[in-house]
């Protein structure tokens, strides 16, 4: 048979087959979509007369655009699929401004103007101008105008015809914005598909090559990826697409699911084509599935079938805190590597959150436990900036004399330190043999002579940051009343005045990063200072000799949790970083850790989705209930094997929840279950089947459990009935372990 055509069930192979010019295959997840796209791509270049520069198959993501690249790499093995047009709609509408761009006047070597470019160039119009726009609103405008091909010219009509003031204005940003890209000869992210549009109008040609025009994620594209289909395929017509219209998850990015039935209107040929098997999940999770996108009654209504065996019903559990349900998660993940012997590796998890923020409390419980992990579509919790800086400062207070963090937070927020002051008075402070601390201060006081030139403002700076952690030192070192962790982050936000600080240099998502800020604080509430709970107020004057040791006790309780909290953080980030470097010639093997949007069109064995409480998941800010549904349709669509969804009964900011509504037991009764699933060996075979591997060998099963039960405790449960007060003594034990190897850790640094 032909190697192109292995593996397809009846429905897929005509489809890859299908004489028919314009195709639309409509099915839901894990029906072989994508495998059907790609084969159809490998049928038509052996089967057909078509060239690579022939065929345009464009994807969602880079990630995806890689996978079916290798996977015709294995189809066709002759390295043709270098030569195909295969990319994502920017990437290969650059490609085509990048040949063919002078043709509609754009420079050559033109730059990409990213969203934190953008956001710059809007603010400096807006200070320019004197107007009192949002400059993150009229981002957002702007590129939901753009992505609909409306331009300012045509918006300025409309609006003249109004006459509402704040219109006018967007006008006049919108059309201030689109000069200075043109001098600063850039593009933004929208122009790369709009100016490509204009090319492709204007000179038909530049794609008189193309003869196939292919599409993944259909269901995801906004009008103007649609022009940029027809115009590619204007010559032969011949376009294939594939998608699901209960995925569609872009609608605020001015996605629109109608280009589905736009593309039958356009091509009245088009050929529909279902598929109904779904390869990639467990009856059971499919079942699950199924009664969440079935809560939207306007849908049409057709359902998944499994072709997998029922497997384990999908878990959802109450935990008391976002901090518990992440220890639980690593637990989990822990208990399921260990019982199911070599079947299962940490790349088989992933755990898909609404938004990177909630990452924090998975990636520190990660660090502690020392598994590798990756995050997608968003940074690691510790690397981001406001985290950094608010650690730094921490660290600064805690050890003046770290030379690294105080320079790099010396002039944050900006006090007129620039950047050649301070390499003056590191350079200085190190001729003197002091820390760079004791020469500022020094300095300040008039003392160590060796002074760089520096402005009064400079001055005035310094001494307000030396102002800050000598207060903040006090403050811990305060014997009544010393600061735990957590107030001493609140006072120095506060002190910094740090939110209007990333409102001003962070304008497009210094929302994000104040949900950061605020996660970090929830973190340090985990360290509190014993002791610190009235108990000294409430005692009178007789006892004083008891309360002179105790106040001194106190006092180094709070350096104590201090430290402990920073050293906790160093752990984590540098497990972390130790684990990112891979054995030689052997791939790191490491968990996932993504947002839902950003896990599109992928699959893992073992999926969670934590954090499933109502203002999460729908999100508060989410205009689109429908959508949001549909996002927690594709987080447990993503799911082959094992499903795990939770809901912490607190959040990290201590705030009571409620269980995302379509989640309550009203909508989803039977389907769930609250109980861990027993890795036995019927799950294990069921595993093993559903994901098409060996089953293990039961020497394997014992070993990696006896390993398991190894890992400095011995109260593991291995019947799948987690408890959580067993969770939580495990995880007391696991975290002195972890604070203890980092001390000893530290002390073999020290001694080289
Ligand atoms: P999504 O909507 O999530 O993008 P999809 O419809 O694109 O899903 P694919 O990713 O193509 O689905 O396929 C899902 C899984 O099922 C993959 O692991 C794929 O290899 C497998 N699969 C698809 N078709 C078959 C088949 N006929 N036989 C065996 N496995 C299949
Ligand atoms: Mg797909």
């Amino acid at each position: 048979m032909d190697s192109t055509l292995v593996g397809l069930n009846a429905a897929q192979h005509n489809a890859v087959i299908s004489p028919a010019n314009v195709l639309q295959v409509l099915a839901p997840p894990g029906s072989g979509k994508t495998k059907t796209l790609t084969s159809r791509v490998a049928y038509l270049l052996q089967h057909h007369h078509y060239k690579p520069w022939n065929v345009i198959c464009l994807t969602f993501t880079i990630k995806s655009s890689r996978e079916m690249k290798e996977r015709l790499a294995e189809l066709l093995g002759n390295g043709i699929e270098s030569k195909l047009i295969l990319g994502t709609f920017h990437s290969v509408c650059r490609r085509y401004l990048v040949t063919y761009g002078h043709l509609i006047g754009i420079c050559k070597g033109f730059g990409i103007a990213d969203s934190s470019d953008t956001i710059s160039i809007i603010k400096r119009i807006i200070r320019r101008l004197g107007l009192t726009i949002d400059p993150r609103k009229a981002q957002s405008r702007i590129s939901s105008f753009k992505s609909r091909g409306v331009t300012y010219a045509e918006l300025g009509q409309q609006h003249a015809k109004k006459k509402a003031v704040e219109q006018e204005e967007f006008v006049t940003v919108f059309e201030a914005y689109e000069d200075q890209l043109a001098k600063s000869n850039l593009l933004d992210y929208d122009d790369l598909l709009l100016r490509s549009v204009d090319l492709l109008r204007q000179h038909p040609t530049c794609v008189s090559n193309v003869e196939v025009v292919l599409i993944d994620e259909f269901q995801d594209t906004n009008l103007v990826q649609f022009d940029l289909m027809r115009l590619f395929a204007a010559k032969h017509k011949r376009i294939t697409t594939v998608g699901d219209p209960d995925q569609s998850i872009y609608g605020w990015r001015s996605a629109e699911i109608k280009n589905l039935k736009r593309m039958q209107k356009q091509y009245p040929d088009t050929l529909v084509v279902h598929l109904e098997e779904n390869y990639r999940s467990s009856g059971a999770i499919l079942l699950a599935a199924q009664e969440i996108i079935e809560q939207d009654e306007s849908r049409p209504s057709k359902s998944l079938l499994p072709t997998h065996c029922p497997g384990t019903v999908p878990v959802l559990r109450r935990l008391p805190s976002a901090e518990i349900e992440a220890q639980w998660i690593v637990s989990e993940i822990l208990r399921v590597t260990g019982l199911t012997g070599k079947l299962l590796i940490y790349s088989d998890f992933a755990i898909l959150l609404r938004s990177a923020s909630l990452s924090r409390q998975v990636e520190s419980a990660m660090g502690k436990a020392g598994i590798p992990y990756r995050m997608v579509g968003g940074q690691r919790f510790f690397d981001r900036v406001e985290i950094k800086i608010l650690l730094d400062y921490l660290r600064v207070i805690s050890q003046p004399h770290n030379n690294d963090a105080l320079s790099r937070v010396l002039n944050i927020p900006g006090r007129g330190v620039g950047a050649k002051t301070a390499k003056g008075l590191l350079e200085e402070a190190e001729v003197r043999r002091v820390s760079l601390w004791n020469h500022i201060r020094d300095a300040i006081q008039g003392h160590g002579n060796a002074w760089t030139k520096i402005s009064k403002a400079a001055e005035q700076g310094i001494g307000s940051f030396i102002n800050i952690i000598l207060t903040s030192r006090n403050k811990i070192l305060d014997v009544v009343h010393p600061d735990s962790p957590e107030d001493l982050l609140r006072y120095i936000i506060k002190k910094l005045d740090f939110q209007t600080y990333l409102e001003k240099n962070y304008l497009n998502d210094h929302e994000t990063r104040w949900a950061n800020v605020e996660e970090l604080v929830a973190q340090a509430a985990e360290y509190p200072v014993p002791g610190n709970d009235g108990f000294l107020e409430e005692q009178g004057d007789d006892c004083l000799p008891i309360i002179e040791d105790l106040k001194q006790e106190i006092g180094n309780a709070a350096v104590e949790a201090l430290s402990k909290f920073l050293a906790n953080v160093a752990l984590a980030t540098e497990l972390q970083r130790e684990d990112e470097v891979p054995e030689e010639g052997k791939p790191q093997s490491q968990v996932t850790i993504s947002t839902i949007h950003a896990a599109k069109g992928l699959e893992w064995p073992v999926v969670f989705v934590p954090a499933a409480y109502e203002g999460c998941i729908p999100h508060s800010r989410a205009e689109d209930t429908d959508e949001e549904r549909r996002l927690l349709y594709v987080a447990m669509t993503r799911a082959q094997a094992l499903l795990y969804m939770s809901c912490p009964t607190k959040n990290s900011q201590r705030e009571g929840t409620t269980l995302s509504p379509f989640l309550s037991t009203k909508n989803i009764g039977k389907s769930l279950t609250n109980k861990g699933p027993t890795i036995g060996s019927n799950t294990v075979n069921d595993i093993s089947r559903i994901l098409r591997r060996g089953s293990p060998l039961e020497a394997e099963v014992v070993e990696a459990s006896k390993s398991l039960q190894n890992r400095e405790d011995n109260t593991w449960p291995l019947n799948g009935e987690e408890d959580i007060k067993t969770v939580q003594a495990r995880w007391s034990k696991w975290d002195a372990h972890a604070s203890n190897e980092h001390v000893a850790k530290r002390r073999r640094i020290k001694d080289g």
